[in-house]
């Protein structure tokens, strides 16, 4: 298995010269800044069905509840291809171990949220839709996190998405050779500082999750695959400064009697800068990782969230 997680992507943001138009819509941080970091795996939905470059451009239309891809100049109707290849191309990616997908927004294919929708033959669009392989893709992959390339520019969304990327890919990493009960535990027990960071509730709902559905005689795969599936739904909302600080507290906690009281008053300090606002989280992190291994006391439920996304790629300096 890969040492950088894998993740799909709309093949356009790479850029592949795949839009209707011939052009590409590369998105630099992803294709540049943190291809060395991620595998990407460029997908093109339109072209995948067969459309060719340049193509007449599709929209979504709804009539009588039903929704179409269309193309508007004469009718042609892409819906069952479309939704054949996703439903595929959606199984074969999972399968491959993507533990991501990075959508283009908008488009009547990719776009994961507002994209435009025609109600028959009115002009006006409204914003309501998902592009149909992001709606196949992610019913058939609830565990998966997925993110549009327009909410990566800002850091906050960008180092969310990313943690949730390397969550699932330790989860991947764990259960390559199978699930049981004992590396679900272990799972858990290792990820408990990043979900008190993150979904601070979680640590208790999945951990009775585990425990009632062993009870119930389900197989280890499937409790494996629900726990992630309820950890990414909860994930999916943006963490906030004080848990990211309590937690940086906690882990404190747990060596600070090895420290000199001036190194444990230096590292208080930054998490209070970072509380504030006034320094960035990586300012504690670096820290407290520092003394970490200086005093060679890293485990991996302290590395699970130290280094929740890699503290290389730079991220934790703008959080
Ligand atoms: S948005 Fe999706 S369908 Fe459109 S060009 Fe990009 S990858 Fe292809």
């Amino acid at each position: 298995m890969s040492s950088n997680p894998k993740i799909g992507v709309s093949a356009c943001l790479v850029g592949q010269k795949v839009r209707y138009n011939g052009d590409a819509a590369e998105f630099r941080t992803l294709s540049r800044k943190w291809s060395d970091h991620l595998e990407l795996v460029p997908v093109c939905p339109e072209v995948g069905i067969g459309m060719g470059v340049p193509r007449p451009t599709i929209r979504l239309v709804k009539n009588d509840g039903k929704l179409s891809l269309i193309n508007p100049k004469n009718g042609d109707d892409f819906t069952d291809k479309m939704l054949e290849f996703s439903e595929i191309q959606s199984d074969l990616l999972a399968s491959s171990g993507i533990c991501g997908f990075v959508f283009k927004k908008d488009s009547p294919s990719c776009g994961l949220d507002r994209v435009k929708v025609y109600r028959g033959s009115n002009p006006q669009a409204v914003r309501e839709g998902r592009g149909l392989f992001a709606m196949v893709f992610t019913s058939l992959n609830p565990h998966i996190p997925v993110i549009e390339e327009g909410r990566l520019t800002d850091p906050k969304q960008a180092e969310h998405f990313l943690s949730r990327v390397h969550f699932f890919h330790e989860w991947q990493n764990i259960g390559n050779t199978g699930w049981d009960a004992n590396k679900i535990m272990q799972f858990h027990n290792e990820n408990k500082l990043f979900l008190l960071s993150r979904a601070p509730q979680m640590k208790r709902i999945l951990g009775r999750m585990i425990a009632t559905r062993f009870d119930e005689g389900v197989h280890p795969e499937n409790v494996a695959l629900e726990y992630m599936t309820e950890a990414q739904q909860a994930l999916n909302v943006l963490t906030k400064k004080g848990r990211i600080a309590h937690t940086m507290e906690r882990v404190l906690g747990r060596f600070s009697h090895q420290l000199t009281k001036s190194e444990k008053q230096e590292v208080v300090e930054l998490i209070h800068g970072f509380r504030k606002g006034i320094l960035p989280r990586s300012a504690p992190l670096v820290l407290l990782n520092h003394y970490l291994r200086r005093y060679n006391l890293n485990d991996k439920i302290m590395s699970r969230f130290i280094k929740s996304v890699p503290l290389e790629m730079g991220l934790m300096a703008r959080v």
